[in-house]
């Protein structure tokens, strides 16, 4: 055998030009590990579906004429950690070289740079060929302007240009704008319909019980009987038809809703697909424009959607590799308060923070605004430790990854990197959660009250935090509005407010 390839758990991407090929001195090698169960406690759900998929595609290769090595977890002779297991599998086929696809964490990238320089044998890391972008490119782009602020928008559109997208002949966006994000705020009365949910449903109970038997840790509902993710390309080129077809036409309108009735409303759920590398950004991205020039779906919704992949996920990767190692330990407003026992059970009285949660344990799955506005909005506000919430959302979500979780929770919904990667913190009163979404109406809370014992605890928190950082925040432009409202308060007001928010913080677990 003269060569392992080793394919990690997220680089399940057949159509990757290592196999073009069948050739008889290569076996890909693919590894359930202890190391890669345990660096974080992870929900049942994202442990059971990248085993599967990993499984599914092992089996895959297979059939289509290649050599695979696949390591069960369970299996005695796995060691549980990657250099220990390449080391033994590179001596048991008498391989000469080991090559590898360059991974997305930089955790695993030093593991493996480590190992391969302490090899004798040729080691060669190849590209994934997933990503639009190299890793460096959002930071050299930022570099070369001199700018200070990495603001997405304007990537974004260099982005647009560069890889023609969503573009008239003459190289102006098309409908004579960049960006439809006004337009895209409404919150859903209800109608139209959330789309049908037409992903496939897997029962893995056996291989869930395989995993709990080998002494696996982990939290929220496994769902082993009834698994919803995609498990392989045509699983996942299925789900991205249904979305184009039922999803992105009201995906634009309705984005930053959120509701007690609809847990999925018009988003793909297409992340962890994307993620594992089963789908390509490239074939997304052209499928929604494709759409929205068919006259399927409105360029407001097309442009929505394909800025969340063209722009917001390259360009959080490329922050992710500017500013590791150490991003992780970013903590701008110095907080420090553990999470509430109640991220684990989702048992807090405040509905839309309940009703996040409990989607996050039930389905591995949140929606963007759920994530950011109501579980990071409320994290922020009550100063919880960022990098425990960092370790929450990497664990909790079916399509967290370092590279991407990281920026989204450390920097954008934590502001933790002091304001790298956002241009304000994401944060807001009850006003706005009542105003996008529907929870209001059945919480113990009240949404209009400030203080008091059934005040919103959303309204005191948001309050007392810009009075409590006015000076890293009340410069900033895009805070204006309401730092002259907190300016124009009664200093009895202010102060009645910067109390609650004290019972409120040192009272969280009872929330
Ligand atoms: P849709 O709403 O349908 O969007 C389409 C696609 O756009 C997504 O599948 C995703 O690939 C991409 N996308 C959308 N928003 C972002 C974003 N902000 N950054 C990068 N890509 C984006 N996304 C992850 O993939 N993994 C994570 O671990 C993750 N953690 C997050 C943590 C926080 C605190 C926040 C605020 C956001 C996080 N996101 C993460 C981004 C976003 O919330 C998810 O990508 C999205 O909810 C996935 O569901 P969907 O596929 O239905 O997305």
């Amino acid at each position: 055998m003269a060569c392992l390839r080793l394919l990690l758990g997220d680089q399940l991407d057949p159509e990757h030009p290592w196999f073009a090929a069948k050739r008889d001195d290569v076996m890909y090698v693919l590894m359930e590990m202890r190391q890669e169960t345990d660096y974080v406690l992870h929900h049942a759900q994202k442990i059971l579906a990248i085993f599967a998929a990993m499984r599914r595609f092992a089996s895959q290769l297979r059939e289509a004429g290649h050599r695979v090595c696949y390591l069960a977890i369970d299996d005695p002779a796995n060691r549980q950690s990657l250099p220990d297991n390449l080391t033994r599998l590179l001596h048991q086929h008498g391989a000469s070289e080991l090559e590898y696809q360059a991974p997305d964490e930089w955790r695993l990238d030093q593991q493996l740079r480590q190992y391969a320089a302490q090899q004798a044998i040729a080691v060669r890391c190849v590209d994934s060929t997933h990503f639009l972008t190299t890793r460096d490119e959002v930071a050299r782009f930022f570099g070369s302007r001199g700018s200070e602020r990495w603001t997405m928008e304007v990537f974004y559109r260099y982005m647009r240009q560069r890889h023609g997208v969503l573009l008239e002949p003459d190289g102006a966006p098309m409908g004579g704008r960049w960006n439809f994000d006004a337009e895209n705020r409404k919150p859903w009365p209800g109608d139209p319909p959330e789309p049908p949910d037409l992903r496939p449903t897997h029962d893995h109970s056996v291989l869930w019980q395989t995993i709990r038997d080998a002494g696996v840790a982990s939290f929220g509902d496994p769902d082993a009987h009834a698994l919803r993710w995609p498990l392989d390309r045509a699983e996942a080129l299925q789900q991205l038809d249904a979305f184009i077809e039922h999803g992105l036409p009201d995906f634009g309108d309705y984005q930053d809703a959120i509701s007690a009735q609809a847990s999925r409303l018009f988003h793909s759920l297409l992340s962890f697909a994307l993620n594992v590398k089963m789908l390509s950004p490239r074939e997304v991205i052209t499928r929604a424009e494709q759409a929205g020039r068919q006259g399927l779906a409105p360029l407001a919704s097309v442009e929505g959607f394909i800025r969340q992949i063209l722009g917001w996920r390259e360009y959080v990767r490329g922050v992710y590799w500017a500013q590791m190692p150490g991003y992780e330990h970013n903590n701008a407003f110095g907080h420090t308060r553990p999470l509430p026992q109640w991220f684990w059970t989702g048992s807090t009285r405040m509905a839309c923070v309940r009703t996040a949660i409990g989607r996050s344990l039930a389905n591995a799955h949140a929606h963007h605004i759920e994530r950011l506005m109501v579980i990071g909005n409320f994290a922020l506000l009550a100063g919880l430790d960022p990098h425990a919430v960092h370790q929450w959302y990497l664990g909790v979500y079916i399509d967290a990854f370092e590279w991407v979780e990281l920026p989204n929770t450390v920097g954008m919904s934590q502001f933790a990197d002091g304001g790298l990667l956002a241009t304000k913190p994401y944060i807001s009163a009850a006003a706005y959660l009542h105003r996008m979404g529907d929870h209001c109406g059945r919480c113990p809370y009240r949404h209009d009250q400030p203080t008091g014992p059934r005040a919103c605890p959303f309204n005191a928190l948001y309050w007392d935090f810009l009075a409590r950082n006015a000076d890293q925040l009340s410069a900033n432009p895009r805070l204006e509005m309401p730092y002259r409202q907190l300016a124009r308060m009664p200093a009895s007001r202010r102060n009645a407010l910067a109390q609650q928010a004290d019972a409120l913080r040192c009272n969280l677990e009872a929330l």
